[in-house]
């Protein structure tokens, strides 16, 4: 036997896998004991601030001029009274919760109290433009009991900033919706969901090296690489003969010469994560920038036009916005300038996005590292493990109304493969066209980056929907198969179908989903 071929004897049992499901043809799985089905919470009696609401006209130290200098230590103060007074709040099980919105996580979250009085303050000036009620759909107005987004409550208060959660504050705590977003986040139990899967060999274990294969995700004969944990069966990736010196993986070679040595240091690309030399044909690390380098311009190119995309809402047909979205780890300054205020929105729907795929997949556990895929995943979590690293997916997000109600989750293996394990749309939602929506618009942006081939698993029972609607097919020709192991995709058990399209071969995406149906 080899020097690096063992056999590795599984440590847990296998996890409950799913594939790919919560398409619009999808019955709700009600006999699963995590599917959980959305219910309207009941009503309970909430002690309110309207009394000081009504009052006031105007609020010192919370915006614009005057906040700064010890305005800044004030907010601060009014934060941490706001984080006191939370802990008297019942908290309502996010999954009770019947919208998918901000301010309904904000609620679960226990940061902000429901029918909580809330104003508009301005910028400038610091005088309340409106005052409502926070609930799960929004925001009810006081002066005409209008039910409005929270874009919309800024509108109507005669602002149009497009950073509504920055002016509208608290009327009790004095702390804006922007802050509750930010004391949300860092809430341990959200914390908890998105940190670096940082798993290492026990001090007693023989050797550091996965338990399971990066191609199908099985146990038993596997050859281990050299240089990280990542371990194959053979037949996997097509070896024929197992070599008998040291081993590495695709992932640890350069792409373009295949050699893991020589010809200067390895680079890990930002886009595809493949290493390369950039004597072979990569780019030098930027020192402008950096933690992203690039294997040629094609993967600088796609990493560019996702990160453009990041938190801006393209609107669609029917009041309909898909938005792109990626967790970031960089801290917030407190300026809440453009880009900060659409990181902390960013991560924010992230959180929404997790509670909507949370209610459309059964929970899936990595077998060996007990990580929850899912939920990496939608919160692209990283790891030593290359197999288990989800630092570069993408989730995309279909709202109405400030309600998410379907989720996809994309990564992009450079301009040749794009994958997307995850697509799910809210039970009631479903059979409505939402998730093809969903679809049709990573599709599209896939193609304006010139990404060629977009790969999805299928339950069984779905494969023909994938097939017949959206012009998939079956992953089965041997070249096709051989290259798709090179590639580091998440696996699915093998009853789940893989299938794949060529993404030249597009509908007309100009139509409307109904339209689109009738030509099919
Ligand atoms: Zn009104
Ligand atoms: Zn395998
Ligand atoms: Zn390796
Ligand atoms: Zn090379
Ligand atoms: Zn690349």
């Amino acid at each position: 036997m080899a020097y690096n071929f063992r056999n590795r004897n599984l440590l847990n049992t296998r996890g409950a896998y799913l594939g790919s499901s919560g398409s619009d043809s999808e019955s709700q799985d009600d006999s699963d004991p995590d599917f959980l089905t959305p219910s309207r919470t009941p009503r309970r009696s909430t002690q309110n601030n309207t009394a000081r609401a009504g009052g006031a006209s105007s609020i010192r130290n919370l915006s614009g001029k005057r906040a700064r200098g010890n305005g800044e230590e004030h907010k601060r103060g009014l934060r941490e009274r706001h984080r006191r007074r939370r802990k008297r709040f019942s908290q309502v099980p996010q999954a009770q919760i019947s919208r998918r919105t901000v301010l309904s996580w904000l609620i679960g979250s226990g940061v902000i109290e429901e029918k909580e009085a809330v104003w508009y303050v301005a910028a400038q000036s610091g005088n309340i433009l409106g005052e409502g009620k926070v609930n799960r759909e929004g925001i009810l107005c006081s002066c005409c009991s209008g039910q409005l987004t929270v874009e919309e409550f800024e509108v109507h208060s005669g602002r149009k900033t497009r950073k509504p959660y920055q002016y509208i504050y608290l009327a009790g705590s004095q702390v804006s919706l922007l802050d509750c977003q930010i004391e949300a986040w860092e809430d341990k139990e959200e914390e908890e969901r998105r940190t670096f899967n940082n798993i290492q060999p026990a001090s007693k274990a023989v050797d550091r090296n996965d338990d399971a294969c990066m191609v199908c995700a099985d146990g038993g004969d596997l050859i281990c690489c050299e240089r990280c944990p990542s371990t194959f069966h053979p037949r996997c990736i097509f070896m024929e003969i197992i070599p008998q010196g040291d081993w590495l993986c695709p992932y640890c070679i350069c792409k373009y010469c295949g050699n893991g040595n020589g010809n200067g240091p390895l680079m890990q690309c930002s886009q595809c994560e493949k290493k390369y030399h950039f004597r072979c044909g990569g780019e030098t690390l930027d020192l402008m920038n950096p933690p992203v380098a690039f294997c040629g311009s094609s993967c600088r190119k796609i990493y560019k036009g996702l990160h453009n995309l990041l938190g801006s809402q393209n609107e669609l047909h029917d009041g309909l916005t898909w938005t792109l979205l990626q967790r970031t780890d960089e801290p917030f300054t407190g300026s809440y300038g453009e880009e900060e205020y659409k990181r902390i929105q960013c991560n924010s729907k992230i959180a929404v996005a997790w509670l909507v795929m949370n209610e459309c997949f059964l929970s899936t556990v990595d077998r060996h590292t007990r990580a929850n895929i899912v939920q990496s995943i939608v919160y692209n979590r990283g790891s030593y493990v290359t197999r288990i690293n989800y630092s570069g997916f993408y989730t995309a997000i279909l709202e109405k109304n400030d309600e998410i109600i379907s989720v996809a989750s994309i990564r992009v293996h450079g301009k040749r493969l794009a994958e997307m394990p995850f697509i799910g749309t809210r039970g009631e939602y479903r059979r409505l066209g939402m998730a093809y929506v969903l679809e049709n618009c990573i599709e599209s942006t896939l193609c304006s980056l010139k990404v060629e081939k977009l790969v999805i698993p299928s339950v069984s029972q779905l494969t023909g929907m994938w097939m017949d609607k959206y012009f998939f097919s079956r992953v089965q020709e041997e070249r096709l198969v051989k290259e798709l192991s090179l590639y580091n995709t998440v696996m699915f058990p093998s009853s789940v179908v893989r299938l794949h399209k060529n993404l030249a071969m597009l509908p007309d995406l100009n139509l409307s989903p109904q339209e689109n149906e009738g030509h099919f």
